[in-house]
């Protein structure tokens, strides 16, 4: 019995493959915290591709391509299952775009910002150990120092 962990969903999403410890991170930047149906997740699972891996579903949830993009800065390599009816309908891997607006804070306290009412915006270095330039003072934020922007 695999599937004892996290039990399956009828319809819904289901994230694999985020790291362990950014589960916590995607339910935060997905804004499930508010969200109204089950959500079923497991952090430190085994995993073939990450060594540990967290796992979100969420029951009757489908996400756009913007919410997708925002999954990918946390996750780069994560796995998007569609479910209906118990059966894989779909299988997709996230890929971050070229460019991020939003989402998370430049980590320069002195950029214009942090200090002033203007949405950040950022050039995508690396895709896979994400690193974002800083379209306004150019310095790059990366994983250890991302802060979700509200
Ligand atoms: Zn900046």
């Amino acid at each position: 019995m695999k599937e004892f962990v996290v039990k399956a969903i009828d319809n819904g999403t289901v994230i694999d493959h985020i790291p362990s410890e950014n589960v916590f991170n995607v339910i935060r930047i997905l804004n499930l915290e508010n969200f109204d149906n089950q959500i079923l997740f497991g952090t430190n699972l085994e995993s073939k591709k990450l060594g540990l891996k967290g796992i979100i579903k969420m029951r009757n949830k489908y996400f756009e391509k913007d919410e997708i993009n925002k999954i990918a800065i946390f996750a780069p390599q994560a796995t998007l299952i569609k479910i209906k009816e118990y059966q894989i309908i779909e299988k997709t891997t996230v890929t971050l775009p070229e460019k991020i607006e939003a989402i998370v804070k430049c980590f320069n306290p002195n950029c214009i910002t942090n200090s002033e009412n203007i949405t950040t915006k950022f050039t995508v270095l690396d895709k896979v150990d994400v690193k974002l330039l800083c379209h306004y003072c150019e310095k790059i934020t990366d994983k250890e120092n991302f802060i979700i922007s509200k």
